[in-house]
């Protein structure tokens, strides 16, 4: 399976910006074996969608659990996919304190997209304690248990370590093979065979320099990236480096 570069560019980007996802788009990485997406802000969907004309998926960074009604400010799945998005991240950790969005919540946005036709990228990760107290796995566990949605059609898991998301640290390799081995395992219970076919994201700073030897690991089916993801040159070199 090619491996999938996802870009989140969370609350950056202006008009000019779009430029770098034309440069995507018009990328051989884009039209090669690595698929790239991409996460604007709100306000940069139309237009990414237009330039990128196919070759960059375009998607969401968040989106309500409901489709519509009196929600000041939110952005609905449907809303999204009218855009011409494809996809929807839910769950990502600064949502979770941010807007201290629980794992119900994020099931309900998760139905939400995928209601829509959207693919979902779950977003699951310890915290910094978490780990050290050797509680990663119940962690990732009590999470896929509260937010997975209904089925596994749709679904992409991203394993996003909270304390390596915009920090430069990254778990050893082993750690990831760990966490993904049992993320996979987790799916398989609750969907069966289906779960086999959901793709594992690892993300938490992921640069040109390491997603090489991340790439690499066992049921490493892609990376999430945030910070190096901002530009053409830099989310390229990542792409690049796919085995
Ligand atoms: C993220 O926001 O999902 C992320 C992984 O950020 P960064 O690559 O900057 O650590």
């Amino acid at each position: 399976m090619p491996a999938l570069i996802v870009g989140n560019w969370k609350m950056n980007g202006l008009g000019e910006d779009i430029a770098e996802v034309a440069a995507m788009a018009g990328s051989s990485a884009a039209k090669g074996r690595s698929g790239i997406w991409i996460a604007p802000p709100f306000t940069l969907i139309d237009r990414a969608v237009i330039v990128s004309a196919g070759a960059v998926k375009i998607g969401g960074q968040d989106c309500h659990g409901n489709a519509k009604g009196a929600h000041t400010g939110c952005v609905s799945a449907p809303m999204l996919a009218d855009l011409g998005a494809g996809f929807v991240i839910v769950g990502h950790s600064e949502r979770r304190r941010d807007n201290g969005e629980t794992d119900a919540d994020v099931r309900a946005k998760a139905m939400a997209g995928r209601a829509a036709e959207l693919e979902v990228i779950l977003c699951i990760g310890e915290t910094r304690g978490q780990r050290d107290s050797g509680q990663t796995e119940a962690v990732l566990s009590s999470q896929l248990a509260g937010s997975l949605p209904d089925d596994a059609e749709g679904l992409i898991i991203a394993y996003e370590p909270v304390w390596a998301i915009g920090t430069g640290l990254t778990p050893t390799l082993g750690d990831v093979e760990t966490a993904h081995a049992h993320i996979r395992s987790q799916i398989v219970a609750r969907f069966g065979p289906a779960g086999h076919g959901v793709r594992i994201l690892y993300g938490g700073s992921v640069t040109p320099a390491n997603a090489g030897d991340l790439l690499r690991v066992a049921d490493v089916g892609g990376v999430l990236v945030g910070g190096a993801s901002l530009t053409a040159q830099s989310l390229l070199a990542i792409a690049a480096a796919a085995p």
